[in-house]
């Protein structure tokens, strides 16, 4: 099954052997509301601001996010390409650079097993395959982002921790 993610800069040039940032979405980026799909009810965390004050220089930036929401019918692709495309520019102004956002529409209730709804590697693994780089740090908040991180073999950084991680 592919690894689906949208992309909405132009000519994002991929430079390997830079370090890269992979982010969980609810919970790391945005307070999880759960299924959020409104650009009205987006809140970014507390800690959001420090992780890109650590991570705004020498790092290409994805996220990596389930979003079932889909498979169960709430929202759709479009609506997710919308959200995502909104906050990529607010965090831009923010003065981070968000070069992907890969995301899982699946649940297995409703479409079937996949291989990139975490606590699967999938969406890891495809980020480190088109980025190449030197080194990778994921950040998420739940224990089935650690699950999927060891499964890439990655570095793993829980939302918690930010403020005490060194880069
Ligand atoms: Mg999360
Ligand atoms: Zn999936």
């Amino acid at each position: 099954m592919d690894i689906l993610s949208f992309e909405f800069k132009k000519n994002t040039s991929i430079t390997p052997n830079t370090n890269l940032l992979i982010l969980d979405r609810d919970g790391v980026i945005n307070v999880n509301i759960g299924y959020l799909h409104k650009i009205e009810d987006l809140i970014f965390t507390d800690e959001f601001p420090n992780i890109i004050d650590k991570f705004k220089v020498g790092w290409d930036v994805c996220v990596a996010t389930n979003q079932s929401g889909i498979a169960r019918g709430m929202y759709t692709k479009h609506d997710l390409a919308e959200l995502s495309k909104y906050m990529e520019e607010k965090i831009s102004l923010m003065g981070l650079d968000i070069s992907r956002w890969y995301y899982c529409p699946h649940h297995p209730d409703f479409t079937g097993k996949c291989s990139c709804r975490k606590p699967e590697p999938g969406m890891l693994l495809q980020a480190i395959e088109d980025f190449k780089p030197k080194r990778t740090v994921f950040i998420g908040d739940k224990n089935t982002d650690l699950l999927a991180a060891e499964k890439a073999e990655i570095e793993y950084v829980d939302i918690k921790d930010v403020s005490l991680f060194t880069v």
